[in-house]
């Protein structure tokens, strides 16, 4: 069974505060060390579901040379293979060559979520608002997508409890999920520490791939629409005169075609 850990570091449990997941910040070996060791659970728990090839992929922009590179390598369980992508996206490979699951590790909830710890959407300089085919969605639903594209299904979520209730909305109730905190703010929540974190992602990961038909292969419709209201008008001049791309007023730009994959690469890259 082949299974794609896909890990960000907002929703993992000890973390509230970006000096947490910002390189260079005083907190950020500490929240380098959390991440890596909840990312070990999921690979503990998908080994004892049956997975025997596991490819870990880092999807946190924490800037300079840790953006996607926050793991740490040498804590890391010698038993998966991880990816080091120089763009969110990027790496395709491992869904291309055919995925049994997918297992979204320490996801945030989407820009705008009131009790979504640390909550945003790609960028929180840039992005305020993404929808696909007029479904607003975060990077629970972009990730899905990308792994829908390959027929991958996410049998998990887990981050806060609003990441959690987000992705459930979003790809049905046969979701398994695990909330490690229920936010009280952007940067303040109940949390279960990271000891126990870790057991009820490994017990869910394994649980998970118990049935990998629990959850069908996210496809946000075809033909598809990607549309994004930026927070500044800057990133929507860039892409004025990108094909396929149209600028629907000053922050808001719409990537339309025949699927989401190639509307999504349109303006994305
Ligand atoms: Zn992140």
């Amino acid at each position: 069974m082949r299974v794609h850990i896909i890990s960000d570091m907002e929703g993992v449990a000890g973390i509230v505060k970006w000096e947490q997941t910002g390189s260079g910040e005083a907190l950020f070996e500490e929240g380098r060390r959390l991440y890596t060791e909840e990312v070990n659970a999921a690979i503990r728990g998908a080994r004892a579901g049956g997975a025997t090839d596991i490819v870990v992929m880092d999807c946190h922009g924490s800037g300079k040379g840790s953006t996607f590179n926050n793991l740490v390598p040498d804590l890391l369980d010698p038993g998966c293979e991880y990816v080091v992508q120089e763009e969110w996206t990027e790496y395709t490979g491992f869904l291309e060559e055919g995925c049994d699951a997918a297992l979204l590790i320490a996801m945030h909830a989407r820009a705008g979520t009131r009790e979504g710890v640390l909550n945003h959407t790609v960028s929180g300089q840039e992005w305020q608002n993404l929808w696909f085919n007029n479904v607003a969605v975060g990077e629970t639903g972009i990730n899905a997508a990308l792994c829908g594209q390959w027929e991958c299904p996410v049998l998990l979520v887990t981050g806060d409890q609003a990441t959690c209730d987000e992705g459930r909305d979003l790809l049905g109730d046969g979701l398994t999920t695990v909330a490690v905190k229920r936010g009280l703010g952007a940067f303040s929540a109940r949390q279960v520490p990271p000891q126990r974190a870790r057991l009820m992602i490994e017990e869910a990961s394994k649980h998970a791939l118990a049935d990998l038909t629990a959850v069908p292969p996210y496809d946000p419709g075809r033909p598809c629409e990607v549309m994004v209201e930026f927070k500044r008008t800057d990133p929507v001049d860039r892409l004025r005169r990108r094909p396929g791309v149209e600028v629907l007023d000053a922050r808001r730009i719409v990537s339309r075609a025949d699927d989401w994959w190639t509307a999504w690469q349109q303006f994305f890259f």
